[in-house]
């Protein structure tokens, strides 16, 4: 069975960079959000990049015409039914995940794969919220998802051969180069990035730097795009908290614990980027 129609389900920082990358490889997008202003900022936001796309002559108004004509918004998880796979981007919560998981698996027909872009929960324990464990894969997009190549494909203990060729297969058509990884807690990317993340912000916790001084240690003394407290921010306190915490039961190592200003900030509600405000403010 071809794969038309993709739902992807949240409309956050993730779900519509992956919505936006699937409508322009011409697949037909229904973004799907609980939340209807979310899902209104998700849809304005993928406007503008592909505006600015336009405005760098990387692509034509009329093309940019005919992605936006292939995003469908949805406020109805019931459109799932339309669907040949289903991507979910929601918040990184076990039992959320698992409830939308299980109400799909009665929503969609029987071909549909679902796939989770969660950063770190098991995709075997996500896949058994479901009748289809065989259909159910990681599909794990790094941000920003228009510019990163990378795609993590975790495959749970009952994902069949088939469905990994699939979604090895869309992730090529969407631009992505796709690395199968073991589901593993944080799988690989996050199980070696998040602790770099958590030690920097326990180096700032202790005082053996500012955050300004953190950051540039690493980025020009290791060449990193960005330092990690900044990376922290982009990424979402609240996502990097519960990654870490993930790694912590999942592993049983307290070299894992999370530092207590992790845990502070995302108390406050300063969550990062996407806030407005994280261990930087945005405007
Ligand atoms: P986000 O907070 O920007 O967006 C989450 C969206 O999910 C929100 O719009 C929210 O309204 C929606 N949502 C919550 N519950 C819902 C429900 N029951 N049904 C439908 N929509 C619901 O978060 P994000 O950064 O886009 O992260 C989403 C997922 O992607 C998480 O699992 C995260 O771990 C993973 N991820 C994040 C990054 C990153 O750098 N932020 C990278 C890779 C993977």
């Amino acid at each position: 069975m071809k794969i038309r129609k993709i739902m992807v389900i949240g409309a956050g920082q993730m779900g519509t960079g992956i919505a936006q990358v699937c409508a322009q490889a011409g697949y037909e997008v229904i973004l799907y959000d609980i939340s209807h202003a979310n899902l209104e900022e998700g849809r304005k936001r993928i406007g503008k990049n592909l505006a600015r796309q336009v405005s760098k002559r990387r692509m034509s108004e009329e093309e940019k015409g005919d992605i936006l004509a292939r995003l469908e918004d949805s406020s109805s998880l019931g459109d799932a039914a339309e669907a040949d796979m289903v991507i979910e981007a929601v918040v990184e919560n076990m039992n959320v995940k698992r409830e939308i998981f299980s109400q799909l698996d009665e929503l969609v027909q029987d071909h549909a794969i679902l796939a989770s872009n969660t950063s770190s929960l098991p995709i075997t324990e996500i896949a058994a919220a479901t009748d289809r464990p065989e259909n159910v894969i990681g599909m794990h997009f790094m941000n920003p998802v228009p510019v990163m190549r990378l795609v993590e494909i975790v495959r749970g203990l009952a994902t069949s051969d088939e469905v990994h060729k699939k979604v090895e297969e869309v992730a090529r058509t969407i631009g992505k180069v796709p690395v199968e990884v073991n589901d593993f807690p944080g799988f690989v990317s996050n199980r070696i990035l998040m602790p770099m993340i958590n030690e920097a912000i326990y180096a700032l916790y202790e005082g053996a730097a500012t955050k300004e001084a953190i950051d540039d240690v690493m980025k020009l003394g290791m060449n990193h795009p960005m330092g990690p407290i900044e990376l922290a921010d982009f990424i979402g306190l609240d996502t990097c908290l519960s990654v870490m915490e993930i790694l912590h039961e999942g592993f049983g190592d307290d070299k894992y614990r999370p530092c207590p200003l992790l845990r502070k900030y995302v108390k406050a509600g300063w969550v990062g980027k996407k806030a407005g405000r994280g261990f930087y403010i945005y405007e």
